[in-house]
């Protein structure tokens, strides 16, 4: 059967729902009230590249290697980061599987489908810069036939560095419109994109990711959730809320058109990546670590002095530190995570020094005396398997959810002067259509369970190695009798980057355009 994926970057319940009760988005209410809606538990890292990637293989991270945006590489000289791209991805994705079993696929906008996969249908990648936003996209002459479609603007498509340099947290008052307006005109641009394809040459799996859902909870969520809308808005805050209502009235007229397209005869499933919380402190991770004698600086480092600042250069922080004298550090705020400093510790030694880390991290404090840190994950536990190593040593859980700084900061845990939004790891999942249960409600379900959804209802076996269970109770057991989940028998073994593209590595300037965006978003905070 059809079966469409509207995603939403981000997307979180307390938002949505606050939206509905505004009577802002009233194609979401009534989809909800006709599908199966559940919150959905995104990967333990949740952030974007890993949790879409997940649900894009049905495999976690230790298996699929997708784990933050940046790869971080120790080598006897230093540390190198590389961005992340298609090629990462070391099983098959289901574009690639639903492609070869015979069957067409669109997908836009996903971070991380760059250089495309060659399959039997249409990629248009997110996270391109627009120049390179031609060539990355499949097949060759995809941009070409969408450049009349109403809407296509190839610098608001891509990723423009000019506009990522706004640096969200940097943004003037009078900025913040302007910022909301831009992703607006994206998400119309985009859409475009997907009525023009799902009209002229309509596939059997369709699926879109609408991101400007996240940038602008990253930016404006204390606008967004009803525990942290100011009761007496300046002038400049209406604004802000008003521009917000705007978009997200925008997203549901988005999904009534597509549910009408879709008509009674598809399958169309509403997923985010991670939800969206408050976040109320920074913990500055490289500073505890120092005060604990596990790292060194070179020389001064000025403490972060407003939580505002950001490196300016990864390059930078990596000197900043004497690693020859570090034992363990934090490189980007993304991960969550502490490096332990093996280049330049025995194995015994640094086992001793994240003991000791572990120890000493579920005992920091912040101003309230309250504990600090709620979970601290090996990465052996949590990501088995091939690219264990590429997540950090550690990954730590904040009592707020926040990321964590890596810069110097005048304490350990500093509380933020305005209230930021943070990703939460619970998002959302609703499926409807035939054999799904109308208006029910369920608990939670895991990131890694949507794509065998997704398989199921285009009538594909789901792969033998896909991890997690099927969520039967999305539908009818009647229904499920006579249409039960297939399982193949092992693996399918194909990798993406035999798939992909013959395109070299990225080159600076889409290197350069992917670090504004993590600065803008906060990443590189
Ligand atoms: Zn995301």
């Amino acid at each position: 059967m059809k079966t469409i994926l509207f995603g939403l970057d981000g997307a979180t319940y307390t938002v949505l729902d606050h939206m509905v009760a505004q009577g802002v988005m009233p194609n979401f209410q009534k989809f909800r009230e006709e599908s199966t809606s559940c919150r959905l538990r995104s990967t333990p890292l949740p952030i974007t590249p890993q949790a879409w990637t997940t649900l894009a293989t049905g495999r976690s991270a230790g298996n699929h290697g997708m784990h933050d945006f940046l790869r971080y590489e120790p080598t006897q000289d230093g540390v190198y980061f590389r961005v992340n791209d298609y090629r990462t991805i070391a099983v098959e994705t289901i574009w690639q599987y639903v492609s070869d079993q015979g069957k067409r696929v669109t997908v836009l906008n996903f971070f991380g489908t760059a250089p495309p996969p060659k399959i039997n249908g249409h990629v248009m990648p997110g996270f391109v810069p627009p120049k390179h936003l031609r060539r990355s996209s499949h097949p060759s002459d995809l941009f070409a036939k969408l450049q009349h479609v109403d809407g296509f603007d190839v610098n608001v498509l891509g990723l423009d560095t000019n506009i990522e340099k706004m640096g969200l947290q940097k943004l003037d008052p009078d900025q913040w419109v302007e910022w909301i307006d831009l992703h607006i005109r994206r998400e119309k641009a985009w859409y475009g994109i997907l009525d023009h394809l799902m009209r002229t040459e309509p596939s059997d799996l369709t699926a879109i990711v609408f991101d400007g859902v996240d940038k602008i909870q990253h930016l404006a969520y204390r606008y967004l959730d009803p525990s942290t809308i100011p009761g007496n808005p300046l002038d400049w805050e209406k604004k802000v809320i008003e521009r917000c209502k705007v978009y997200f009235k925008q997203i549901d007229d988005f999904l009534g058109a597509v549910v009408k397209r879709a008509g009674k005869w598809a399958r169309m499933f509403i997923a985010s990546d991670h939800g969206f919380t408050v976040t109320t402190e920074i913990v500055y991770v490289n500073k505890f670590l120092a005060d604990h004698g596990y790292l060194t600086w070179r020389g001064e480092v000025a403490e972060d002095a407003k939580e505002a600042v950001f490196v300016d250069k990864l390059p930078n922080l990596v000197s900043a530190i004497d690693l020859k004298k570090t034992k363990a550090f934090a490189m980007t705020p993304s991960c969550n995570g502490i490096y332990i400093n093996r280049q330049h510790l025995s194995e015994a030694e640094a086992n001793q020094v994240r003991d000791e880390l572990i120890e000493k991290l579920y005992k920091l404090k912040g101003p309230d005396g309250g504990l600090v840190v709620t979970e601290i994950k090996k990465r052996e536990d949590w990501w088995p398997g091939p690219y264990t190593e590429r997540a950090p040593d550690l990954t730590l859980t904040l009592r707020d959810h926040g990321l964590i700084s890596i810069l110097n900061g005048k304490a350990q845990v500093v509380p933020r002067e305005e209230p930021a939004g943070t990703h939460h790891p619970h998002g959302v999942l609703l499926g409807r259509g035939p054999g799904i249960v109308e208006g029910q409600e369920l608990e939670v379900r895991d990131i890694i369970e949507v794509p065998q959804l997704l398989l199921h209802s285009l009538g594909l076996e789901i792969p033998g190695d896909y991890e997690g269970s099927f969520p039967a109770n999305f539908y009818e057991p009647e229904y499920l009798a006579s249409d039960p989940p297939r399982k193949t028998h092992g693996a399918v073994a194909a990798t993406a980057s035999a798939a992909a593209g013959d395109d070299a590595n990225l080159d600076e300037d889409e290197e350069a355009a992917i670090m504004e965006r993590l600065r803008g978003l906060g990443y590189l905070e």
